[in-house]
């Protein structure tokens, strides 16, 4: 059977072998079997039961609990020409039937199914009259009642067991510990399910974590190698994901927000967009991942502290899903420590509740202290064991310098004690470092014993010592929430002078520059027009099926053919990734990119769909000069065209002052029938509002009368 397997393989998805416990997984379901998969995102989940499907009679039934993701799934299976449906709540009634009718005929493989549908008495009746190849149970998790993405309806799921014995059921997750995936088999009626665990390593995401000092500076630091990438920037709140968003945009980066305050539509249409287009920054809160399958994101940013290190593995899995090179880098800072520490005091639930919450922030302070190797301590924390030192995280290459920290930790913790319990790092700093200025006259700190005993270290180094003593649990946040260090019990042998202090330096901004990332170096320089032009093609290829680019073709099948320079259809067959229907439909068409007998780039249609995401992002038309290469007024020529096309919207394109735009509408408005040519307005306007303005506002006016 395995034979059969390497066949539709390489056939039908373009691959040439299995990947890690891929051919097992496959070899058990496709003969009969129950399976319970776990596997890190990225790890290539779907083929797992998408090949059973196909070495099976029969319907195959996935369940998947997001419309986006079966979306995404169905029309990835579409190009490579598999027939898949999605049902969801989101169609017709008609379209429902056809489907039904579709499904009836056996042109249907493999159907899609929220788990509460499928759970209808009336569905499963349905599909008890159908000859089913299996059952795939995709986020298998949901199941959890303790986890963050229950849902009911998995609960009911179990019974398929009973209804179907003969057929196989595979369970999917990537996220499980223990318990869930006790929860799982339990829940599930799996109890003859063979296990599969896969290392949680994601080997591809190199991690960095730097002390924040200035992080919006930090931020175009770290994207400035990275121009033309896909990422994600996660904040805390929904006022700084706007603000980060305008800002990185203004910066010629890019950029949407995305988070629960923002309307449903808008939210979708900005998780589309991130789908659909090359290169866009999601600046989100945590609200946004779940059911984003974009393989292709080369980065996750934390701006802010994410709560545990599940969390954290979460959010940073959501890079290099395609297995190439990303990275995972996060700015972290004492306010970062404070901050979450308050939320949780000020949190409700019981205490047991509070422990484990305590116990799991914790956790992640420490991967942030970490001296050690980070993939080391993070996979330690999932309880597996990585023998060596990863090679591959900022510890592992620029090396974690520590110094004895035992005698200055005593003076900080004495500091805190002599001035009461109640000040902040701020001034606790002054005081340590001997600043004689009027919060310290005014509370007469000038006479403690402390004052002034701090002079051998900077005010840099006090402050990284004093967010280390917090997040070793040595000294704790006040509950009041202003931010006051108090002594905790824990201190007490250091303070005795029972223990010593190890502490990590942190590296001075003014360091020498980190080396790159090998997902900053994806494509090398000389490469870059060669791989726009492959982008190019396969984005217009994506517009015209209505599908994202990485359907067309993955990221990684992009760079092999960049590599390998196929000449020919058969040298391109042998590229992982291009099937055998890839291969007759697109394979030509990037053949001659390839050979450069066609000219793709920058095309005008291409400048003008540049142009369009740009201004949608909110660039402004001279932003958009700069980043096009290109004139001002060319950049207005080609505004006011889209705007008459109604591509975008006159706010999107311009940022005009609500009066003015009412008075030049007025102008235009002004008398009967046709709208007035520019040159009829322009001269009310001389001097105060440049002409290619005019042209704009006067394409959308015409835009809105052709409704
Ligand atoms: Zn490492």
């Amino acid at each position: 059977m395995l034979d059969q397997a390497q066949r539709i393989l390489k056939d039908v998805f373009g691959y040439d072998a299995f990947r890690g416990n891929q051919g097992a997984i496959i070899e058990r379901v496709g003969s009969g079997g129950d399976a319970l998969v776990l596997m890190p995102t990225g790890g290539g989940k779907s083929l797992c039961y998408q090949v059973p499907a196909l070495l099976r009679e029969g319907l195959a039934v996935v369940v998947s609990p997001l419309i986006a993701l079966m979306d995404d799934q169905v029309a990835t299976l579409e190009e490579l020409g598999v027939a898949a449906v999605a049902l969801n709540s989101t169609l017709g009634a008609e379209e429902q039937r056809d489907i039904a009718e579709r499904v009836r005929r056996g042109e249907i493989k493999m159907l899609y199914l929220a788990p509460e549908r499928l759970v209808q008495p009336r569905m499963l009746a349905f599909l008890q009259r159908l000859d089913i190849a299996l059952f795939a149970i995709d986020e298998a998790h949901c199941v959890s009642q303790w986890g963050h993405d229950f849902r009911p309806e998995y609960m009911q799921l179990g019974q398929l067991a009973e209804l179907f014995p003969e057929v196989p059921r595979i369970a999917l997750t990537a996220t499980a510990d223990k318990r869930t995936r006790e929860e799982i088999v339990q829940r599930l009626h799996l109890e003859n399910a063979e296990r599969f665990l896969s290392s949680f390593d994601r080997r591809n995401i190199f991690y960095r974590i730097v002390p924040k000092e200035q992080p919006r500076k930090q931020l175009l630091g770290f994207l400035a190698e990275r121009r033309g990438d896909a990422g994600i920037v996660y904040c805390m709140s929904r006022k700084k994901v706007d603000d980060l968003a305008a800002f990185l945009t203004e910066q010629g980066f890019p950029a949407l927000p995305y988070h629960a305050g923002l309307p449903n539509e808008l939210r979708a249409f900005h998780q589309k967009r991130f789908l659909n287009e090359e290169g866009l920054i999601m600046v989100a809160t945590i609200a946004f991942g779940m059911g984003i399958d974009k393989p292709n994101v080369r980065f996750v940013a934390h701006l802010d502290l994410p709560k545990s290190l599940e969390a954290y593995y979460q959010e940073t899995g959501r890079a290099g899903r395609d297995g190439l090179p990303a990275d995972a880098w996060m700015a972290y800072g004492l306010q970062d420590v404070i901050f979450l520490k308050q939320m949780l005091n000020n949190s409700e639930g019981d205490e047991r509740h509070k422990r484990v919450e305590q116990h799991k922030l914790d956790a992640m302070l420490a991967l942030c202290e970490e001296t050690r190797c980070r993939r080391q301590a993070l996979l330690a924390y999932f309880d597996e064991e990585l023998p060596r030192p990863c090679g591959h995280c900022d510890n592992c290459v620029d090396g974690v310098q520590t110094w004895d920290a035992t005698e200055p930790a005593r003076q900080a913790l004495s500091a805190i004690y002599r001035s009461g319990q109640r000040y902040g790092v701020g001034h606790l700093v002054d005081v340590l470092l001997g600043r004689d200025n009027d919060k310290v006259r005014g509370l007469g700190h000038q006479h403690l014993s402390v004052f002034g005993v701090g002079k051998a270290l900077s005010e840099g180094e006090w402050r990284s010592l004093f967010r280390q003593l917090v997040a070793r649990g040595l000294a704790d946040v006040d509950l009041e929430g202003f931010g006051g260090l108090r002594l905790s019990d824990s201190c007490r042998p250091l303070l005795r002078g029972e223990v010593t202090l190890e502490l990590r330096r942190d590296l001075s901004s003014k360091a020498p520059k980190p080396a790159s990332s090998a997902a900053s170096q994806l494509v090398r320089s000389e490469e870059r027009e060669t791989w726009e032009a492959l982008r190019t093609l396969r984005r217009k290829l994506a517009e015209e099926h209505s599908v994202p680019p990485y359907v067309i073709f993955p990221d990684a099948t992009l760079l092999e053919m960049l590599r390998s320079q196929p000449a020919s259809l058969a040298d391109m067959a042998r590229i992982s990734g291009v099937g055998a229907r890839k291969l007759e439909r697109y394979g030509q068409a990037f053949l001659e990119v390839l050979q450069g007998t066609v000219e793709v780039v920058r095309s005008p249609a291409d400048l003008r769909h540049e142009l369009v995401t740009l201004a949608r992002a909110g660039m402004t038309p001279a932003q958009i000069a700069r980043q096009l290469d290109c004139s001002e007024k060319n950049v207005y020529t080609l505004l006011a065209e889209a705007i008459g096309k109604q591509q975008l919207s006159l706010e999107q394109a311009l940022d005009l002052p609500e009066d003015l735009l009412g008075e030049i509408q007025e102008a235009f408005l002004d008398g009967e029938g046709e709208l007035p040519p520019v040159a009829d307005v322009a001269p009310l306007f001389a001097g105060r509002v440049p002409e290619q303005v005019l042209f704009c506002v006067r394409a959308a006016l015409q835009a809105e009368f052709e409704l």
